[in-house]
């Protein structure tokens, strides 16, 4: 591997100064209105570089239904109490105060991209010229657990919020001797490496704290989706006999036996049974409702595809899908959502000057990076890293082979270096 981890950090602090895209003219006079929303990595960056970008002449609003968002990333450290939970909840009011983002605390229902209306679940309509979508991830049903009730049970804790917690309580309540299982959906799913890290840190925590509990991981891919040599190492040394990973494993529902959990995997025409006491089910991923509500799920019926120039929606004008509801083919992670919503901002306020979004110096400088770090155990994290940029003769996004690479090791210093990428992140993102 030519990638080191030097390279990996200067790539990785580069990303969040990325595309400012030779911004030094501000935009017309007249007031132009764009409406972002969803106010997680990739909502709450767009708002902040739009409102910057586009100068006195564009005024931007951010629909978001809660007063706080909180990070996905890091998440996984507050299942073994290694990181608060409230250290994760981020408001969006420097978002108002620094760079005069109005707030609307409401959730978007409808919108029509001709007449430029978006439909509040409040029953209040804002107007736009653009609309930037970022609503993040929804579900597949599972066949199994039809109510709330039944969900709050099953936690798959991947969006945080309630669901974090629950699954936080659940693990520390258990016994000594019982299993938990971790499902992974088909891909793509959001943040490739995280159920391996989620993994990594429950057996980790088994193994400090329950010496005689197990986890088995049900992955419904045939191989580890990142990470790989970390990962199994991982799984193979480090937690040998504590850790169970059984590939191409889809679990298709789930029931009950009294207070055990049962995943069912297909098998064939048949299905296997999978007990434990905590039951970690992580459904098959699609973009949020909204963008299914919109009619933008023009991607395999899951998720939205969009000019990778602009992420301006395939299927309806105005209307721009970033983060991980978009269909492009890039990883579904935090970071790189925080570059697209540059490229995106940038677009945006080029379109509404009405300057080239396919200027060559602007094509040349479409370069989008994806990091993530994942906890391999209460102290030591590796981490891989991926750039992808503009490839003019297909119009795609591209991975820069180069780029690509993984921590040789899981050490403490990558740990520590973790939470200064994240806080650089959160800083660029929502301060
Ligand atoms: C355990 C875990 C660990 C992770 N670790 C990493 C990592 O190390 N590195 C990394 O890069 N990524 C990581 N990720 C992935 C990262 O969290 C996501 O890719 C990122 O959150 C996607 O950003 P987003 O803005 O698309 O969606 P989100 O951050 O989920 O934000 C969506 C927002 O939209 C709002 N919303 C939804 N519907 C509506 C509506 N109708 N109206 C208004 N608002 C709405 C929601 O309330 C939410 O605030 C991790 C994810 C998990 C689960």
């Amino acid at each position: 591997m030519n990638f080191n981890r030097r390279t990996f950090l200067k790539a990785a602090s580069g990303a969040t100064a990325l595309p400012l895209l030779g911004h030094v003219r501000h935009a017309r006079a007249a007031t132009s209105r764009v409406v972002v929303v969803g106010g997680g990595f990739a909502g709450a960056t767009a708002a902040k570089y739009v409102a910057q970008w586009g100068g006195p002449g564009v005024s931007v609003s951010l629909v978001e239904p809660d007063a706080t968002h909180v990070s996905c990333i890091l998440s996984n450290l507050v299942l073994n109490d290694r990181v608060k939970y409230a250290a994760l909840g981020f408001n969006h009011s420097m978002l108002h105060q620094r760079y005069g983002v109005e707030l609307v605390r409401d959730r978007a229902v409808a919108a029509d991209p001709v007449a430029g209306k978006l439909d509040l679940a409040s029953g209040s309509t804002l107007a736009f010229d653009r609309l930037i979508v970022a609503p993040g991830i929804g579900f597949d049903p599972v066949p199994g657990l039809g109510t709330p009730a039944l969900q709050a049970m099953v936690p798959h804790a991947w969006i945080a919020g309630s669901q974090t917690l629950t699954l936080r309580d659940q693990l520390m309540k258990m016994a000594n001797g019982t299993t938990v299982i971790l499902t992974i959906p088909k891909a793509p799913y959001r943040c490739p490496p995280g159920p391996y890290e989620r993994a990594c840190v429950i057996a980790d925590y088994l193994k400090r704290k329950k010496p005689r509990s197990k986890i088995v991981v049900l992955d419904a891919n045939p191989v580890i989706q990142a990470e790989p040599s970390a990962f199994l190492n991982a799984f193979n040394v480090l937690y040998a006999g504590r850790l169970e990973y059984v590939p191409n494993a889809e679990v298709v529902r789930v029931s009950f036996e009294g207070s055990r959990r049962v995943a069912w995997v297909r098998n064939g025409a048949s299905e296997i049974a999978y007990r434990c006491d905590v039951l970690n089910h992580i459904p098959r991923n699609t973009a949020a409702p909204l963008v299914h509500h919109l009619g933008l799920a023009n991607v395999g019926g899951r998720w939205a595809g969009v000019d990778p120039l602009s992420f301006e929606s395939a299927v309806a004008p105005n209307i721009h899908v970033i983060g991980d509801a978009q269909g492009t083919g890039l990883p579904k992670a935090g970071h790189i959502a925080n570059c697209e919503a540059k490229v995106c901002a940038d677009a945006v306020v080029r379109m509404l000057n009405g300057w080239p979004i396919d200027e060559p110096a602007r094509l040349s400088s479409l370069v989008l990076n994806s990091a993530c770090y994942s906890p391999i155990t209460y102290t030591t994290a590796s981490w891989l890293n991926a750039v992808f940029a503009y490839d003019a003769g297909s119009g795609l996004m591209k991975r820069v082979d180069a780029s690509f690479g993984e921590a040789e090791r899981h050490s403490t210093k990558n740990f520590e270096q973790m939470f200064k990428w994240a806080e650089r992140l959160f800083d660029d993102t929502f301060a």
